[in-house]
């Protein structure tokens, strides 16, 4: 039986790069049913519901456990809340996963080949804040709590060790900032020391001052494999990987907990894309692999991943991010046309 996967297109350009992926993973193989839903924006406007995060959506993920998903806008300032962030927080997707990879020769580094592993529910981002009044200036000083705890740290540890033992890869690396912050950020380098030790002879460890490690992932990205850090140093070093392989449009990410997990790309809902169809469809299918590898379909995901890099070194239909003059539907093409030709096909 084919495993059933939870869609949502999403706002913006996400149903049309979502038709774009939905047609290459089926093209190469993919043994998916789709059980498609709404989210955000889509599902308030234009399905008339009352709620940007439907129960129907939510038990979808729950009965299946998988979810792919195109970007979901958030209203800025007035409105709902991230409905990505409620998603990451309903199922516990503790570990996002964001690999860099180069797939077009000519860009200012070549054959990168990284995975950053970010800690997504604790640190900064539990959104514990408030402001101080003084005097007449209700919002003279203003306070964020960094709340991490030693489970949630080893876990997301633990997941870097063994997503580098299943994957092939020698090195973890755990970028932190204990100089400064002793505690929340100490208690990243203790665990790590203890964790590494039963990781000995299977997987080398280090450790970097992430503002250092911003700087040599710039001057020598190679130094690096598995890198794992907090969630907001993991946000922003994450985009900055990003654009190590030709920027976001080629950055696809993966969100895993114990009971379920969500595939998305690293970019938003591009408003200022919409309607025009060039939008860029690589990030999107790559999380499509990421979900097909998570699913057990990996040769499915390999041959995905050929064609899109035999399509993008043809440089057959780019779209204009990519320096060409191509379309959503064009570029797919590309890769469909290129899909026979790729091992196991
Ligand atoms: P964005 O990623 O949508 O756009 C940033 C820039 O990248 C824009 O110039 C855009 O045109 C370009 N871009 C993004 N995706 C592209 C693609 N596939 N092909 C070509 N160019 C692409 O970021 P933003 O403008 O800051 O955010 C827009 C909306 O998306 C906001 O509502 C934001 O909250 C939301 N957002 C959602 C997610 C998510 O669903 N995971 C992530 C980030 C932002």
């Amino acid at each position: 039986m084919k495993p059933t996967v939870t869609l949502v297109p999403g706002d913006g350009i996400g149903p049309s790069i979502t038709a774009a992926t939905v047609r290459v993973l089926e093209a190469a193989g993919a043994a998916v049913a789709w059980d498609r839903h709404v989210a955000g924006v889509a599902a308030v406007e234009e399905h008339q519901l009352h709620t940007p995060l439907p129960d129907e959506t939510l038990d979808s993920v729950r009965r299946h456990g998988v979810m792919l998903k195109g970007p979901l806008t958030t209203p800025v300032g007035v409105g709902f809340r991230s409905i990505n962030v409620a998603l990451r927080k309903e199922f516990d997707l503790y570990a996002n996963v964001r690999p860099a990879r180069t797939l077009m020769a000519g860009g200012r580094y070549e054959d990168i080949d990284l995975v950053l592993i970010r800690e997504n529910t604790e640190g900064l981002y539990v959104g514990v804040e408030h402001y101080i009044g003084m005097g007449d200036d209700p919002h003279a000083a203003a306070e964020s709590v960094m709340l991490v705890t030693r489970y949630g740290i080893d876990r997301i540890l633990r997941y870097a060790f063994e997503y580098a033992m299943a994957n092939g890869r020698e090195k973890v690396t755990l970028a932190h900032k204990a100089n400064i912050l002793k505690f929340t950020q100490g208690l990243f380098v203790e665990e790590g020391r203890k964790i590494a030790e039963e990781y000995t002879g299977r997987v080398d460890y280090d450790e970097r001052i992430i503002d250092a490690a911003a700087m040599q992932l710039v001057l020598n990205p190679y130094q690096f494999d598995v890198l794992v850090m907090e969630n907001m140093f993991g946000d922003i070093l994450s985009d900055l990987m990003a654009g190590l392989v030709g920027g976001l449009g080629m950055a696809p990410s993966g969100n895993i907990g114990k009971d379920a997990a969500m595939f998305e790309p690293v970019h938003g809902s591009a408003p200022d894309l919409v309607g025009q169809g060039i939008a860029n469809p690589t990030a999107m299918i790559l999380a499509g692999c990421l979900m097909l590898d998570h699913i057990g379909q990996p040769e499915v995901a390999a041959r995905v991943r050929g064609a899109l890099d035999t399509a993008l070194a043809a440089g057959e239909g780019l779209t204009p991010d990519l320096g060409g003059s191509g379309t959503t539907d064009g570029f797919a093409e590309a890769v469909l046309r290129t899909l026979d030709s790729q091992p196991g096909s």
